[in-house]
């Protein structure tokens, strides 16, 4: 099996070397991965200036790009054959609910899915990993096992895994759950403050984050110390609500 491993941490994220070793007990691997950190920068591609993969090693390249700029460089010129599968992350911080429409980690999934190459979004959730890393560390064979099972699925076309770890040992993994995207409600995410100037700027990313989300949902999952794997599709089309509009919808 060949497998393309990148994430949105950069290329020296502990939960990339982590992927990869967990990779290469599955398969072939190639690495081509943002030289810095890229999160929540979503499915971006750069087009107003060129790229360039630089050689770290065989099959392992940092590229001054984007997540998505990665999978599309890797899949389209840096791989002689094509991925089996893409595999991203293993993101440093959850991405659950509303996460996935702001992570870069969901994205290079996403943009596998999109080149026909299935994919897998993995996150763990225990936040910034510098403080323990050996939490994720430890988790490698079980992550493998998981991957083993995961890529033996016969997914549909426009589908990707979305995979969310408990920040716990791994002995204290309670198993894998099948989830539903919860809802994430964020508060006082923007912080106004003056820079050395005295002038007013703003900070996103502070304040503090909640969720609520039913029983099947992977917040749930993941406090309850289980594996979320969520599958997401690329199809954001409402069909329900699109049956329903034929009920009062009239042409203008
Ligand atoms: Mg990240």
């Amino acid at each position: 099996m060949r497998l393309l491993c990148t994430n949105d941490d950069g290329i020296l994220a502990h939960g990339l070397d982590c992927l990869v070793k967990s990779a290469e007990m599955l398969g072939d691997v190639t690495v081509v991965a943002p030289d810095r950190e890229q999160s929540a920068t979503s499915h971006s591609l750069t087009l107003h200036h060129p790229i360039r993969p630089v050689a770290r090693g065989e099959k392992r390249w940092q590229v001054d790009g984007t997540p998505t700029d990665c999978v599309m460089l890797a899949i389209e010129a840096l791989m002689p054959e094509r991925p089996d599968f893409v595999l991203s992350g293993i993101n440093h911080g959850q991405n659950m609910g509303e996460d996935v429409l702001y992570s870069g980690t969901v994205a290079a999934a996403m943009e596998g899915v999109t080149l026909g190459v299935p994919a897998i979004a993995m996150s763990f959730a225990g936040g910034e990993l510098k403080a323990d890393p050996a939490l994720l560390t430890d988790q490698i064979p079980a992550v493998a096992a998981l991957l083993k099972h995961l890529t033996t699925l016969s997914m549909p076309s426009d589908t990707l895994l979305n995979v969310n770890m408990p920040a716990r040992p791994a002995a204290d993994i309670r198993g894998v759950r099948l989830t539903r995207l919860g809802r994430r409600v964020y508060s006082e995410s923007l912080m106004k403050m003056q820079d050395p100037r005295k002038r007013e700027i703003y900070w996103i990313g502070g304040g503090s984050a909640s969720w609520s989300g039913a029983a099947d949902s992977d917040f749930r999952a993941v406090e309850d110390g289980f594996i979320s794997v969520t599958p997401l599709t690329l199809d954001l089309t409402h069909l329900r609500m699109l049956d329903e509009a034929k009920l009062w919808w009239s042409e203008p």
